[in-house]
């Protein structure tokens, strides 16, 4: 029996080891393995709303272990140190409490690499030192820690606390509108020192000449509007050169006072690849072909963000977006469990469109529409409800229905008799 290891139980390695589990774990045609450096699973792209504290992220862990007994997947959790190639065996150091630190070797057949990715801070002197940045829950946590003592700290209507994002793509975006939210909430309640929501500044930093990029222009404008209305400064067509632990220095000398400064402006893989020897582009990604199969090793595969792939018949890369992560997943368990019926078969990313949250404020974005290759253009309640179904959507390929409805139940219930902000 074959053994396939997924290195990294995120977005794309959960939804294949569960995949894969049900199909060939369950009938033991292959032993199926999930290894991931944390005993729980967490939906990535609401990290922005765990770092302003309008979700407790304790409420959307998927538990791995029980995920992997439910699915007929066996789960490791350890972090993967070393990878050794040539004898197809994989170093795991043991992350859990009674066995911390503990080292073990796992054989594989096929190894399949999904390490998401981590901050990009294109070498910026300081940005590394002084930003946060949104890679997992423990800094979205910090970042909320951090912000609430802040906020704390604030009395008699002085000092201000200044926020600088660096990089007005979606998460950037995103946790300023989460921000803002929270800031009116702890006023509204009185639950710290916070007199007016003045008394935050949130400012956006961008390098290109509008928000959003990947939206149309009208979106990026209504995106901005609205942001604008809440408050939020907005500087595009501004390059940042320099961070330190008071302030961000843009290229052209302007310098912005910053309490916190968050770095939310690109990603590249994790250093673990740079320990494999195998082919890797300048972002530290793994070159795989249309079977995403890393270029200059055939037993293993990687998908999602620490990958590389170009779109099939175009110039442009697969973005690093859990959308791409989640097609990949699909593909490589059909091509695994042998169910892929092309004689060749090739991924091909399709687009389904981005959706951007401005929390309690809309959302913005574009959607594929059923025919053809157009797009449409949603704001407001349709792009809200919109942006929920992609989350709705993963959890019920990934925990089914019923739990799916119940969790919706909950989340509802704890909407009612919750604060709406984590603010302790
Ligand atoms: C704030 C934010 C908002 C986002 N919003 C969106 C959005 O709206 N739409 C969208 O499509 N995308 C969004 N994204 C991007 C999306 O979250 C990622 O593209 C997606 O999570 C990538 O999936 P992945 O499986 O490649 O990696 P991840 O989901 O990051 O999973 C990687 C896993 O690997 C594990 N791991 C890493 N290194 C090791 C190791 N050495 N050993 C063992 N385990 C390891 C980690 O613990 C983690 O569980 C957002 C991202 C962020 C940060």
């Amino acid at each position: 029996m074959q053994t396939i290891v997924i290195a990294g139980g995120g977005v794309a390695g959960l939804e294949l080891a569960t995949r894969l589990g049900r199909d060939l774990g369950r009938r033991n045609k292959a032993r199926i393995v999930l290894v991931d450096s944390a005993p729980t699973h967490f939906w990535k792209p609401l990290l922005h709303s765990v770092a302003a504290g309008t979700i407790d992220p304790s409420h959307y862990h998927v538990d791995l272990a029980r995920q992997a007994i439910d699915n007929h997947f066996e789960f490791l959790c350890g972090e993967v140190v070393d990878i050794d190639r040539a004898g197809r065996t994989l170093k795991i150091r043991a992350r859990l409490p009674h066995a911390l630190g503990h080292e073990s070797v796992l054989r594989y057949d096929r190894l399949v690499l999904s390490f998401g990715s981590v901050t990009n801070f294109f070498g910026v002197p300081g940005a590394e030192t002084h930003c946060l940045s949104l890679d997992g829950v423990e800094q979205a946590e910090a970042f909320r820690r951090r912000f609430l003592r802040l906020c704390a700290a604030t009395s008699g209507g002085a000092p201000r606390v200044n926020i600088v994002i660096v990089g007005a793509g979606p998460t950037g975006v995103e946790l300023a509108a989460d921000l803002r939210h929270t800031v009116d909430t702890l006023v509204r309640y009185r639950l710290n020192s916070l007199e007016s929501p003045c008394q935050v500044r949130i400012t956006i930093i961008e390098r290109g000449p509008r928000l959003l990029p990947t939206l149309a222009p009208a979106l990026s404008e209504a995106a901005a509007r609205k942001l604008r209305e809440l408050g939020i400064e907005i500087r595009t067509n501004t390059a940042v050169s320099a961070v330190t632990a008071e302030h961000v220095t843009t290229a052209d000398g302007e310098v912005f006072p910053a309490a916190i400064a968050v770095w939310a402006a690109g990603v590249q893989g994790p250093a673990i690849n740079t320990r494999l020897g195998i082919a890797l582009n300048r972002n530290k990604q793994v070159l795989v072909d249309e079977q995403l199969r890393a270029v200059d090793d055939p037993f293993i595969h990687a998908m999602g963000d620490c990958s590389a792939m170009q779109v099939s018949d175009s110039t442009a890369m697969v973005p690093p977006s859990a959308q791409a992560a989640r097609q990949q997943a699909i593909f490589l368990h059909r091509l695994l469990a042998g169910i892929e019926r092309a004689a060749i078969p090739v991924f091909r990313y399709r687009d389904q469109g981005t959706l951007v949250s401005l929390g309690e404020y809309g959302a913005v974005g574009m959607l594929r529409q059923v025919i053809g290759d157009r797009y449409l253009n949603v704001q407001g309640a349709m792009a809200k409800a919109a942006y929920r179904v992609g989350y709705e959507r993963y959890v019920m390929a990934n925990l089914g229905p019923v739990r799916m409805f119940a969790q919706m139940l909950v989340r509802w219930a704890r909407s009612r008799w919750l604060m709406p902000v984590k603010w302790h």
